[in-house]
């Protein structure tokens, strides 16, 4: 079966379905299974699901009333039902011509008009042997036909030698079948399996393909790791000086959770290979004074560190915060974004090559070919899922291998670190600071906006600051814009006396650090913003949080932005304002939001409602998607697929190429990430 002989439609149309080669078609498996193995009679077929019945045509007549459709009455020796089909081509009211035996498959009704078929399958009957096997339904295109998809599959079964990739020895201690019964099997099943096995996948045949989807993963990583070990990076052992001077400074000790994660990182940075590490921290955990004193130890060594954040604002505070923690240090700290005037930018790009930029805080301007750094120790991602793989090519592709610590907000659950991250270590700051009251959240219709607009002014009144988030609107920008600008109208109006700032995307990046530093500053007490705020703002006396439209937002941005507030001591409310009528997904992830305030509890039960396609980062993190396995579900084979990997690596690494080239194939560049 070679693809590239079809012609070049066809291929187009397989293309579609993702398939290229004999071996896509092979594991392109079916969505469900018709039974037509059985024949039942008319009077005894069971009703609920689809039956094959087999009779004579007795009449067969086009109705124009209601609408036009063709009724046909078939009659077996127990009884007779009524073919009814709303829109036919002449071939198939020839099929349903008077005298005829035919086979009919779908689903039998006790209707209005008596039994009947609405639209069943219609095959010619009489001497016609029954399937053998479970007839095989398969994702398909416009096009290409069920007939057509399956006789090609078919070829490729037929053509396509399957040489099992993993031994008996690893197989059957995990009552695993072998892998070309397994694809036969799901293929055309025979009568005898119970169909809820196969539609629910967890018959032997699917879970083996859901192991070896699994160990691919689980080995396409882990290679990419031995990959970078191999790599040498700088060995960074100082004394420690400056991150003691650091910490004893500040106006609080480092949480225990800090400690350990620090002393986690330390020991990595001292090693030859270049550190790859995750840490994970709910918002407000404390993430930022972690990368100092990481940023510290590389300075201390003579190294340059980079600090990278998604967003300018984000990227400004994080140059306000380091620049007053480690320029009293006598560290040169130096500031980058694409939005810099041209002198300040060509200035502090020498001082990037030049090496006094000790270290370089900005957003991904960094990374532009025209930046080149001296000596790079460390670089650092801040909420590194809005990154993709390609920004991490870019450091790589400045000819170095330094250190990476990369920090994410959007808590990793474990299944999913497990094996979308698992060429990453992972450290976890998993106390937050003490001291902290918990937020408050409430859900509020917003037909009762105005007492909440009540609640603003009394917040206000206690000293304490305010977010008022605006709706996202996906469709459109400017919609989003608009609605920002008028809620900030109304609300100046509605808080006299207060004042009430404006925050969003479209702002000079001069204007959006100027509102945000008045409003660190208390001169403003309202801010009005779009999702701009949602990562790393830091603002501790803000204690008001409102969401508006707060059901057309995921879990994770609910989650982030009400980690603006509860950063200070005071007690702090969370407002998520909704308008109903609400449908069952958004009432489901309110609930959520409302029930917990554990990041992780909230990642993961948003990868229960959504699945991992669509969780932060996973999509960008250019690791292979899953066709076959969930990972919530098939938790069990996610581990024993570790377990498998880390043995085979280990004794048999031969194996690892072969399993590697039939599942990810052309994927070597995965491994060079
Ligand atoms: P995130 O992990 O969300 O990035 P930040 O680093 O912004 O959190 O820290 C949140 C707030 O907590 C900041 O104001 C920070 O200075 C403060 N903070 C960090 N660590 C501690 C600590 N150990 N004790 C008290 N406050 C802390
Ligand atoms: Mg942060």
């Amino acid at each position: 079966m070679q693809i590239s002989q079809l012609p070049p439609a066809q291929q187009q149309r397989l293309l579609k379905l993702g398939i290229s080669s004999a071996f896509d078609l092979i594991l392109h498996l079916p969505l469900r299974y018709e039974d037509e193995t059985h024949l039942y009679s008319i009077a005894d077929a069971p009703l609920g699901s689809p039956v094959l019945v087999e009779g004579e045509v007795l009449s067969c007549e086009v109705n124009y009333k209601p609408r036009k459709q063709l009724n046909a009455r078939v009659k077996d020796a127990s009884g007779s039902l009524v073919v009814r089909l709303m829109n036919f081509y002449p071939s198939q009211a020839q099929q349903l011509a008077v005298g005829k035996r035919v086979r009919l498959y779908g689903d039998i009704k006790h209707g209005y008009f008596g039994t009947e078929m609405v639209h069943p399958k219609i095959r010619v009957g009489g001497e016609v042997s029954l399937q053998e096997a479970l007839s095989p339904i398969y994702p398909t295109t416009a096009g290409m036909s069920q007939a057509q998809i399956a006789t090609f599959i078919g070829k490729a079964l037929r053509s396509t030698p399957m040489p099992d990739t993993l031994p008996e020895s690893i197989l059957a201690p995990l009552n695993l079948p072998d892998f070309a019964s397994s694809v036969q099997l799901l293929h055309a099943p025979t009568p005898d399996i119970p169909t809820v096995l196969l539609t629910a996948r967890t018959h032997p045949a699917w879970q083996r393909l859901k192991f070896d989807e699994l160990l691919a993963q689980q080995l396409s990583l882990r290679l990419a790791r031995a990959v970078r070990r191999e790599k040498t990076a700088p060995k960074i052992k100082p004394d420690g000086r400056l991150a003691a001077q650091l910490i004893a400074n500040l106006p609080f000790g480092l949480t225990g959770a800090q400690k350990r994660v620090l002393l986690e990182i330390t020991k990595d940075l001292a090693q030859k290979h270049p550190m790859q590490r995750l840490l994970q921290g709910d918002v407000g955990a404390g993430k930022t004074i972690v990368a100092a004193v990481a940023a510290c130890h590389a300075i201390e060594a003579g190294f340059q560190v980079t600090m990278l954040a998604p967003t300018e604002i984000l990227a400004e505070q994080h140059y306000q915060k380091l620049s007053s923690w480690l320029a009293p240090l006598g560290v040169n700290v130096v500031w980058l974004t694409g939005s810099l005037k041209t002198k300040a930018k060509r200035e502090a790009i020498a001082a990037a090559a030049d090496g006094s930029a000790q270290l370089l805080v900005g957003t991904h301007a960094i990374f532009q070919a025209s930046v080149e750094l001296k000596n790079l120790g460390l670089a650092i991602v801040d909420e590194q899922h809005r990154f993709g793989v390609a920004q991490r090519l870019a450091l790589r592709e400045k000819g170095q291998s330094p250190h990476q610590l990369m920090m994410s907000a959007t808590p990793i659950p474990r299944t999913l670190a497990m094996s979308f991250y698992a060429d990453l270590d992972v450290s976890v700051i998993d106390e937050l600071p003490p001291g902290r009251t918990p937020i408050v959240t409430k859900l509020i219709s917003d037909a009762r906006r105005d007492e909440v607009i009540e609640r603003i002014a009394a917040k206000v009144l206690e000293g304490r600051q305010v977010y008022w988030v605006c709706p996202l609107i996906e469709e459109s920008e400017t919609l989003q814009l608009q609605t920002a600008v008028d809620t900030h109208a109304q609300l100046s109006e509605e808080l006299e006396g207060i004042a009430v700032g404006l925050l969003h995307g479209r702002m000079k990046p001069e204007e959006k650090a100027a509102t945000m530093a008045a409003f660190q500053r208390n001169e403003i007490q309202v801010l009005i913003a779009t999702t701009v705020i949602e990562v790393g703002v830091d603002v501790p006396n803000a204690s008001l949080m409102m969401i508006e439209h707060a059901e057309r937002m995921g879990l994770s941005q609910l989650h982030q932005l009400r980690g603006r507030v509860g950063r200070g001591a005071h007690a702090s409310l969370c407002i998520l304002l909704y308008t109903t009528p609400l449908g069952e997904t958004a009432k489901a992830r309110l609930k959520v939001i409302y029930e917990n305030t554990d990041g992780f509890e909230i990642a993961r039960q948003d990868l229960h409602i959504r699945g991992p396609g669509d969780l932060a980062g996973v999509k960008q993190s250019g690791v292979p998607m899953l066709r076959f396995a969930d990972i919530e579900n098939d938790a069990d084979l996610l581990e024993f697929a570790r377990e498998t990997a880390e043995a085979i690596l280990q004794k048999q690494p031969q194996l690892a190429q072969a399993h590697l080239d039939r599942w990810l194939p052309g994927r070597e560049s995965l491994l060079k990430v």
